[in-house]
């Protein structure tokens, strides 16, 4: 493997685009259409190439794809039909069809659990741990190289709910993010021997920042009838922090007390780990998590300065936090870091870095 040491060295400038969006669950869907034509139709279009490329290793293709996606949709319809509306704006104002945008909704499901990837640091920390008494919660989106170029983010004001900043890319319902109630949310791909057609994790991971309170978030992350589950990191503005291990049918909540947290793509819970498919496959999110562990304990002064050296961090590359493995045969298998955030829950603040954290700057962005 090529270790893309060189390109380290030039630093980017580039700016974020913010889509701000107001009104009811379908308006605000076709405004982020509308805004984000370009990203939603590229994401469809990678998801679509890279299906069919491996169509024979994975025993499906995009249009089987669709057909089993059809499966989802009446477990969100009865569930969340506010957030299939905003699938149907997101559809009609891109101009794409919805079935793409609710297969790309439902993709992990139909396709990535035929997988094992890693993707993914979530970080947080609060008063015991930081310089100012802040509430700190940081997030490294490790995905598919080529929506890299599909990273933006939405300002979502709807009639319903709190308002939110969230980082989305493509045609996705946006997951990672905070809102004006103080919760603040990471996802992590995590590998359930437990799944089954049901809510899709991007839905339930919306319906997630639309919580009012802790423990209506932690709920939310473990909607009846879900499809499987990821790790939600769940953060109050009160310092309260949660990982919350999310399978089908089971569940996890794993509660600091030490003034930190980090969880990466395996689970971290007994119960948990005993329904982990191939554990034996996820040893890169092992280092990543004793990694970041180790460096959230250096101190007790945490800024956002010291989250985005963990988040630039370079051990175990190209697999490392600061993730570089663009250069693995099976497409895959290739996975970067596609966007790095510090949400400042205090402050009600969010910075980010478009793409790797080491070679991008990071921007400032206010509720
Ligand atoms: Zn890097």
């Amino acid at each position: 493997m090529r270790i893309g040491k060189e390109d380290m060295d030039k630093p980017i400038n580039r700016t974020i685009k913010v889509v701000e969006v107001k009104g009811g669950h379908r308006e605000v869907g076709a405004q982020i259409g509308e805004a984000c034509q370009q990203e939603i139709h590229h994401s469809i279009e990678s998801a679509r190439d890279l299906v069919n490329a491996l169509a024979d290793d994975l025993r499906i293709n995009w249009n089987r794809a669709i057909i089993q996606a059809r499966k989802y949709l009446p477990f969100v319809q009865d569930a969340y039909p506010q957030y299939l509306e905003e699938l149907y704006g997101i559809a009609e104002g891109s101009r794409s069809s919805f079935e793409d945008v609710f297969t790309l909704n439902a993709f992990e499901g139909i396709v990535m659990d035929r997988l094992h990837l890693s993707k993914c640091t979530s970080l947080a920390v609060n008063q015991q741990r930081t310089e100012k008494q802040k509430v700190l919660v940081a997030h490294n989106e490790d995905w598919f190289p080529n929506d890299e170029e599909d990273v933006y983010l939405v300002k979502i004001v709807t009639d319903d709910e709190p308002p939110f900043l969230a980082m989305n890319y493509g045609g996705l319902l946006p997951n990672i993010g905070f809102n004006e109630a103080g919760i603040a949310q990471c996802c992590d791909t995590v590998y359930p021997v437990e799944k089954r057609v049901g809510i899709p994790r991007v839905v339930v991971g919306r319906a997630v920042l639309g919580a009012r309170t802790i423990s209506e978030a932690i709920q939310r992350a473990i909607s009846p009838h879900r499809a499987a589950g990821y790790n939600h990191l769940i953060v109050h503005e009160s310092g309260e922090l949660y990982n919350v291990e999310v399978s089908a049918n089971n569940f996890a909540l794993l509660y600091d007390d030490c003034g930190y947290l980090a969880h990466t793509n395996h689970y971290l819970s007994p119960k948990m780990q005993a329904i982990e498919e191939d554990p034996d496959q996820l040893i890169g999110s092992h280092v990543r998590y004793s990694r970041a562990l180790r460096m959230l304990k250096e101190t007790e002064n945490h800024t956002v300065n010291s989250l985005q050296k963990i988040q630039r961090d370079h051990m175990n590359y190209p697999c490392s936090i600061c993730c570089h493995a663009t250069e693995f045969e099976n497409p895959f298998d290739r996975e970067k870091t596609i966007a790095a955030l510090v949400m400042d829950l205090s402050e009600k603040v969010m910075v980010m870095a478009w793409g790797n954290p080491c070679r991008n700057l990071y921007y400032s962005f206010a509720l």
